[in-house]
Parts: C-alpha cells; sequence; structure tokens
C-alpha cells in the first residue's frame, strides 16, 4: 500500500525534533537577564534565570521543557546504574493510607513535614515523603521465600515534605523527585553484599554526572541503624560540613567525625589557683584578651540539660560543642540543649559567662572534652559573676566525671584513620544509603520462610538520591559570570550550532543544515539556534543555558571554509572545519 504513493527519491523531512536534535525557534527558551531577587544561591539564579524552573508556591516548582531535559539526563544516568547494579524498577503511589503508616508508628513520629488530608469518606491519606511502610506492604504480599531474596526495588519518583523552610528552589524544596531504593536480606552478609553495590553504584552515577563528590560517614540519627553513608556533593554553599583527610580517603560528616585524643599527656600543675577580677569579661574572647591567654589555654564550660538536672560539659575555649556527640553522653536525654540562666543561677549561683569547673555542686556531673582534659593551669569561669580563675588544674582544683569526645573538629586535626590530616569543606547531600536492620520489617510484620521453612524477617537497606537536587548541586559546582557550565552528561544539549546570517543569504542556512544533520547523525546531541537573535543576544543566551559546545556558522566563515568553535570554559572561539569538529566532539 505504501510503495504505490512512495516518490522515487523521496527524502523524508528531517525531524523538528526527536531525541537528539532540537531547533530552538520550535523549542521553549525563556531567558531573563536580571537576577530574581529572592534567589540567596548561585544554581536558583541561575535556573531561574536560564527558565529551567518556575515557582508555583513555596517548594513547589514546574520544570521547563529546559529543565527538564537535564533532569532526565540525570534519571536516565541513575537509571542505567541501578539496574546494572541489580535493582529492579517499580513505580508506588505519592499518596498513602495512615493505616500503614500507624503500623510503622510513623503517623504520629514522623513530625510535621508529613503532609497530611483526608478524603471525601474522611480517610486519612499522606502525600509520600518516603516509601519504606508502601515498599514493606508490597513485600509482604509478594515475598514468601528465601529463594526470592535478596531482592532490591527502586523507583524515580515525586516525594513531598513540609519542610520547614524550602529554600534555594529545588536544592531544599517541598516537592522534589528521588529515587528510592530497598533492598531486603535473610542475613547480614547479604545486606553488606547489597550495600556495597550500591555504594559502588552511587559512586559511577555521580562521576558519569561530572560532579566532585565524596562518599562520606554519617550520623544515621534516630532513622537508621549503624551503617550509614552520606554522598557529598562538594560546594561552599553546601549545607553540610564534610572533614576530609588529605592522605587518606577517610571522609565523615562533621557532626559524626571523631576528633581525636591529644597524643601528649597533661603536664603537671605549676600554677596557683588564683581568682581574678574580670567585671565585664563574659566570652572566651574578651576573658583571653583582658587576661592575656591564648584561646587554648581556657576552658570554656556550658551547662545542659540531663536526664536529672544539669551537666556541665567542658571544652578548650578554642573549640567548639559538636551537639550530636554531645546528645550521646549517657547524662543526656538524647538532645543538647543548653539549661536557661534562671537554671544555670540555681544551679552554680552564677550566670553564664562566668561557669566554670572549679568548686562546681557535686552533684553535676562534669564531662570534659578529650582535648580539654589534656591543659594545665588553665584559666576558666569562678562560680561567681564577675570573676574568673587562672592556674586551674584538673584533679587538683576541679573534678572530672568523665573524658569523652564533645568537639567539632577543625581543620588541622589529625585524621581519626591515622593516616594525615583533616580538612574541611562544604557539601551538598545528593545521596545517602542506609542499613536499617528490621526495624521496618518487623513494624511492619514482613516476614519469609527460611530455608528451614520457618517464618523469619527480613533485614532491609535503603538508599535514596536527591534527583531534582542534583541538578542544583551540579550547578553550584559548574557556574561562571556568565551562567551555567553544564557537564557534557547533564547538558540539556551537548551542542549547539548559532546561525549567523543578518542577510538571509541561503549558503549560510544550508550549511548550518546540513552539519546539524552530520552531527546529530553521528549521535551528538545538537541544538540549531534559528531563532533569529543577534551574535550578543545569542551567545549570552547560550552562555546563560550553558551549553557545552557552541559551533557558529556565518557568512564570513562559510567563505573560509571554516566554522568557529568555543567549549563553553574557553576563553576564546577557534576556527575549524567540519571534520575536525566533528573529531572533537565525535
Ligand atoms: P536532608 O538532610 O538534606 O534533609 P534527608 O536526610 O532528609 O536530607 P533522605 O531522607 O535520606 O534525606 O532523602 C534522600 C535524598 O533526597 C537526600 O540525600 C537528598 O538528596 C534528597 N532530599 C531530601 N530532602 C530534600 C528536599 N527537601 N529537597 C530536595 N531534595 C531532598
Ligand atoms: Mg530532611
Amino acid at each position: 500500500m505504501h510503495g504505490a504513493t512512495t516518490h522515487c527519491g523521496y527524502n523524508p523531512p528531517f525531524p523538528l525534533q526527536n531525541g537528539l536534535a532540537m531547533r530552538l525557534s520550535k523549542f521553549h527558551i525563556a531567558t531573563t537577564r536580571e537576577d530574581p531577587a529572592d534567589a540567596e544561591i548561585a544554581s536558583h539564579r541561575l535556573m531561574l534565570r536560564a527558565g529551567m524552573i518556575r515557582k508555583l508556591a513555596s517548594g513547589i516548582y514546574t520544570w521547563s521543557p529546559l529543565g527538564l531535559r537535564v533532569l532526565r539526563k540525570v534519571e536516565a544516568i541513575i537509571r542505567e546504574e541501578m539496574r546494572n547494579a541489580g535493582a529492579i524498577e517499580m513505580l508506588m503511589p505519592s499518596v498513602q493510607p495512615r493505616e500503614l503508616w500507624d503500623e510503622s508508628g510513623r503517623w504520629n513520629k514522623y513530625g510535621p513535614a508529613l503532609l497530611k488530608f483526608r478524603d471525601r469518606r474522611e480517610q486519612e491519606f499522606c502525600y509520600g515523603p518516603t516509601h519504606e511502610e508502601v515498599i514493606c506492604e508490597f513485600a509482604r504480599n509478594e515475598l514468601r521465600s528465601y529463594r526470592q531474596l535478596p531482592v532490591t526495588f527502586f523507583q524515580i519518583q515525586t516525594k513531598f515534605r513540609d519542610e520547614i523552610r524550602p529554600r534555594f528552589g529545588v536544592m531544599r524544596s517541598r516537592e522534589f523527585i528521588m529515587k528510592d531504593a530497598y533492598s531486603f536480606h535473610m542475613d547480614q552478609a547479604s545486606q553488606d553484599e547489597t550495600y556495597r553495590a550500591m555504594y559502588d553504584a552511587y559512586s559511577r552515577i555521580f562521576t558519569r554526572l561530572g560532579l566532585e563528590f565524596r562518599a562520606v560517614a554519617a550520623d544515621s540519627g534516630a532513622i537508621g541503624g549503624d551503617v550509614s553513608h552520606e554522598f557529598q556533593v562538594m560546594a561552599d554553599s553546601g549545607e553540610d560540613a564534610i572533614a576530609f583527610s588529605d592522605r587518606s580517603d577517610y571522609a565523615a560528616n562533621v557532626e559524626l567525625a571523631e576528633a581525636v585524643a591529644p597524643a601528649t599527656p597533661r603536664p603537671a600543675p605549676s600554677q596557683k589557683l588564683t581568682r581574678v577580677e574580670t567585671p565585664e569579661q563574659r566570652t572566651i574572647e574578651e576573658v583571653g584578651a583582658f587576661l592575656n591567654v591564648p584561646a587554648r589555654q581556657c576552658v570554656k564550660t556550658l551547662l545542659v540539660r540531663g536526664t536529672d538536672g544539669v551537666v556541665a560539659l567542658c571544652l578548650r575555649g578554642d573549640h567548639e560543642l559538636n551537639e550530636v556527640k554531645a546528645a550521646k553522653q549517657p547524662e543526656l536525654p538524647g538532645e543538647s540543649v543548653l539549661a536557661g540562666e534562671a537554671e544555670v543561677r540555681a544551679a552554680t549561683g552564677a550566670t553564664p559567662g562566668f561557669i566554670g569547673p572549679v568548686g562546681l555542686p557535686q552533684d553535676i556531673p562534669v564531662i570534659v572534652d578529650r582535648s580539654a582534659a589534656v591543659l594545665a593551669d588553665f584559666v576558666c569561669g569562678g562560680n561567681v559573676d564577675g570573676t574568673h580563675y587562672t592556674g586551674a588544674n584538673w584533679e587538683r582544683d576541679a573534678r572530672i566525671t568523665r573524658v569523652a569526645d564533645l568537639r567539632k573538629v577543625v581543620a588541622g586535626d589529625p585524621s581519626p584513620d591515622g593516616r594525615g590530616m583533616l580538612s574541611i569543606a562544604r557539601g551538598i547531600e545528593v545521596g545517602h544509603i542506609f542499613q536499617n536492620g528490621d526495624k521496618y520489617t518487623r513494624a511492619m510484620n514482613v516476614a519469609v520462610l527460611g530455608e528451614d521453612g520457618k517464618a523469619r524477617t527480613p533485614i532491609t537497606g535503603c538508599y535514596g538520591i536527591g534527583v531534582t537536587r542534583i541538578v542544583a548541586a551540579a550547578i553550584e559546582q559548574n557556574h561562571d559570570e556568565r551562567g551555567i557550565i553544564w557537564p557534557d552528561a547533564m547538558a540539556p544539549w551537548r551542542a549547539v550550532i548559532c546561525v549567523i546570517n543578518p542577510k538571509n543569504d541561503p549558503a549560510v542556512d544550508a550549511a548550518a543544515e546540513s552539519l546539524y544533520r552530520d552531527m546529530t547523525g553521528r549521535g551528538i546531541e545538537t541544538a540549531l539556534d534559528d531563532r533569529g537573535l543577534r551574535p550578543g543576544a545569542m551567545f549570552a543566551d547560550l552562555e546563560l543555558i550553558g551549553i557545552p559546545h557552541r559551533i557558529v556558522v556565518s557568512e564570513r566563515g562559510l567563505a573560509a571554509g571554516r566554522f568557529e568553535y568555543r567549549g563553553r570554559r574557553d576563553a576564546e572561539s577557534r576556527n575549524m572545519d567540519r571534520d575536525a569538529l566533528l573529531a572533537l566532539l565525535g
């Protein structure tokens, strides 16, 4: 039937758009020159200016056609690597019934980030912030035997968390896309193997995306079991501080990084304990300057609320309390909260700023940081307003209930693995992997038959990637004053051909068209900028959007048989003939 009407030599029109090609005149590009008022960080600013996202409501964004192209690239790489690692894709609903969350105990525990609502029958639901409950419901219905395990399911799906402070655009939004995966195992050895496989898959994903990242040991907090790693994209605007060794692959969230005990023992006391007047000096800086003593020779004392009255935490003056470490001390109720001024006064008779370990009432435990514990002849608060002590010494003058690791590590500290020194950098958490043990499977009654025919509770791991956050994180790491600089793997198009044709010379259009076909034919994803903009405006747009490779076709170049090529990071353009160009991009 077809054959009868086909013309001889019929040449089908080159598609307007397909997987690789796009005429920008037929696409939706909506860039702006002005910086948006409420965007604090570069990625947020540039995503708005490039027209990748549009805000619908606080923390809720539309992805424009341009933004979606980038998002799809990220998804495709994640999907491929998850499959390579043996995970099986599925799709779970966003809307989840309350009953499941009651079973896990999280309906009330998850907190205000859980968006709850009712349907017309007054049934309660939430919009899923995560899917442990739903996957456990699936698993308990589908998995019967140990033979079906281990198994890892994953999905790429929209989550909602009613974040207290949505900010930085899609970096911390309320609605966002996550890749979440859940694995089920009969034993720990199997869990360890899958955890490793996911760790490796994550490393490949972020490497392929062209990001500078680190896998860091993380504080899994109240959510998971013991083992947990975060994948952090390094960027100054990141919310997390990461400590890493300059000589090994040790890396940990600062919340978790151990401050090792100083190698040198505490010197013997050489000074007399002396009370000195410090009428107006409360802070370590003020006291140190007044008494001409460096901060590292002072002890600062914080009173926090313990399970049974206040607890004193002592640190070297130049160090800061790590609240996560403090919260783990057995005298504290699982969180570290400073005592109020009235509580401090009731416990010591003095106000904060003049508190110290010397002469504290016997019933107040004194937990001393490792570095503070090796000080001798130190300065500390006098427990009488307007006074401090000089020449104070542990044991002789002040009690130690326990020495503990309480402080935040600082740059220059020895690495806890014994190799190298710590540096501190900021990062953006783009992925997080956990081992959950039987936390969810036990609560949700997931059971499979073991080899011996008896019912067993499997253990689980969960593995998340912030798909939408990755796009913002990549921009934080790759931009300049002119705009975004996409790594090739994430770019909306790898290359763009700019048509400069003020006189409407058909030869220019034809040359551009032919190059466009050649590049696309070779699998190079290419946009043709045929919008007819003036060169300055066109280049500014394309630089803002961040396309990695730009080729200019103009009358002048054409006369010399050349194209003008410029990489997004290059300072200048180069003239190239077609073969050199295709070789460079192919
Ligand atoms: P964060 O500490 O940043 O709030 P989280 O520990 O709550 O993250 P997970 O529950 O482990 O995050 O979720 C997996 C991934 O989802 C995170 O690593 C992050 O990349 C992404 N993510 C979490 N919350 C948000 C959000 N509000 N906006 C965008 N991405 C998010
Ligand atoms: Mg969170």
